[in-house]
């Protein structure tokens, strides 16, 4: 039993000898033959050069030749991380026949500490949803209950690295994409502070949002991830240059002395009652070790959601105007003439929540508009980042809910996109505010995992994985994994 296994734990296997990436790799595969029917957590697979780094991994153990915690260890990618030489869809059709010539960055990075990559995830097309029910391949489950969404639209890494078919993978997070779906699937995630991980080579969704993390069994796991995925990178101007630190020493189990914010606004009307009590309980938890916990009031949080679906899609209309069919991906055949061509492939190419935003987009951001809407929610959004400042002036982390619920059944939300939007209103604040957040789980309502939500200061990883892990070191919930 390879799969349940975090990364450090096989990473000490892996350095003594007791297994080859190539054996761990197989089992992995063999791992995903069993439970993929059910889970569908993949895209694509790419056994092949899998098993090609996995002995190159072997050679690099054997010879004692820079081993990294992540060297022979099988991640998964998120299909919307560009795979050089494997196909990168986005879970759309307008993507479905794109091999990318060259590696995001991150990908780039993984590959060099050694990781093995087995294949890439599935996600709401373009990474729009909060179910993976979006994807043009098809709908990913979630490992606990099959007939529940495992979220999104990170859904297919969580779904794979919860039921065991990848040890880690990478997500990325616009407005919850990591945090919501790690909460659903009972693992950890996190969104790093805008600028932290490169996004060169991540197909861009809202350019101002996204960010990419990993989505991990444990917090540990975490810090590994984030000690190879941070850094500045020149081919992304948005990367801020600034020292990684080493994730993994902030590991320490101690929370005396932090002041923790409930937030206030994240703990009352549409929220779950037994979420509610889960978090409340984890509060106790820290208090219990020597935390103070403080009630904090963010009441701009109001207009969170509103502000998210004029900027997110606003950009995404604009980032989305590349998939034309001239260059690459998908070509409609029933063209006449250029203009038909446009028309056609875009019609065929898309699917409808992507359509649906890239109206709303380029709606919000046309003549006689665009002060009404896309200007309004830019000023919203600064009266959020003031006030995540002050609530963060009075404490060293924020903490709520990761999602208002836990997993929702398959098809309950399909019919109605406000329902759905609505799934992400503890999530998105802290992407128009550009912090740090993550999440962990914390409990189960109805056989189902509960995410508790960390969130720091920007570029306050180090804390907010500290106090992690000092929970995770108090309580069993990352222990648990799904009967899949
Ligand atoms: N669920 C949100 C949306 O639909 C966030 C998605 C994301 O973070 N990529 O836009």
């Amino acid at each position: 039993m390879t799969h349940g296994k975090t990364v450090h734990e096989l990473h000490s296997q892996l350095a003594a000898g007791k297994i080859s990436s190539v054996e761990l790799t197989k089992a992995l595969f063999e791992r995903i033959e069993k439970t993929e029917d059910q889970v569908k957590a993949f895209v694509t697979l790419s056994k092949e050069t899998a098993l090609e780094q996995a002995r190159a991994a072997d050679l690099r153990i054997k010879n004692n030749d820079n081993i990294t915690p992540l060297t022979g260890i099988p991640v998964a990618v998120k299909d919307n991380m560009c795979t050089q030489g494997i196909l990168t869809t986005c879970s759309s059709k307008i993507l479905a026949n794109y091999i990318p010539p060259y590696d995001a960055t991150v990908v780039t990075k993984l590959k060099a500490a050694g990781a093995v990559i087995i294949g890439k995830t599935n996600l709401d097309e373009f990474a729009m949803g909060s179910s993976t029910e979006n994807s043009a391949v098809h709908p990913t489950r979630n490992p606990w209950d099959l007939a529940t969404v495992p979220g999104g639209s990170s859904g297919g890494s969580a779904a794979a690295v919860a039921a065991g078919e990848a040890i880690v993978a990478t997500g990325s997070d616009t407005g919850g994409s990591i945090r919501q779906p790690a909460s659903f699937c009972g693992v950890v995630g996190l969104k790093p502070t805008y600028g932290r991980v490169s996004r060169y080579g991540l197909v861009a969704f809202a350019s101002s949002l996204d960010q990419i993390g990993p989505l991990s069994k444990d917090v540990t796991d975490a810090a590994i991830m984030m000690n190879v995925l941070a850094g500045h990178d020149i081919k992304d101007s948005t990367s801020v240059d600034r020292p990684v630190p080493d994730y993994r020493q902030a590991l320490v189990s101690d929370v005396k002395k932090m002041k923790l914010g409930l937030i206030k606004e994240l703990m009352g009307q549409g929220i779950d009652a037994e979420v509610k009590a889960a978090v409340k309980k984890a509060a106790d938890t820290y208090a219990d070790l020597g935390a103070e916990i403080i009630e904090v009031s963010l009441p701009s949080f109001e207009s969170a959601v509103a502000t998210y679906y004029l900027i997110a899609p606003a950009e995404a209309s604009s980032n989305l105007a590349r998939f034309d069919g001239v260059k690459f991906g998908h070509r409609s055949k029933e063209a006449k003439d250029l203009i038909s061509m446009y028309y056609n492939t875009r019609r065929e190419g898309f699917g409808p929540e992507v359509k649906r935003r890239i109206m709303l987009g380029t709606y919000a951001l046309s003549a006689g508009y665009y002060d009404a809407y896309y200007l309004k929610a830019l000023k919203v959004r600064t009266l959020i980042k003031r006030d995540f400042e002050k609530a963060l002036g009075r404490c060293d982390v924020l903490i709520s809910p990761t999602a208002p619920t836990v997993a929702f059944k398959i098809g309950e939300k399909t019919a109605d996109p406000l329902a759905m939007y609505l799934s992400d209103i503890a999530t998105i604040p802290v992407n128009l505010a550009g912090l740090p957040a993550l999440s962990l789980p914390c409990g189960f309502s109805g056989g189902l995992p509960i995410g508790l939500q960390l969130i720091g200061q920007p570029f306050a990883e180090e804390t907010i994985m500290r106090c992690a892990f000092a929970y995770e070191q108090n309580t069993e919930w990352h222990k648990a994994r799904p009967n899949v």
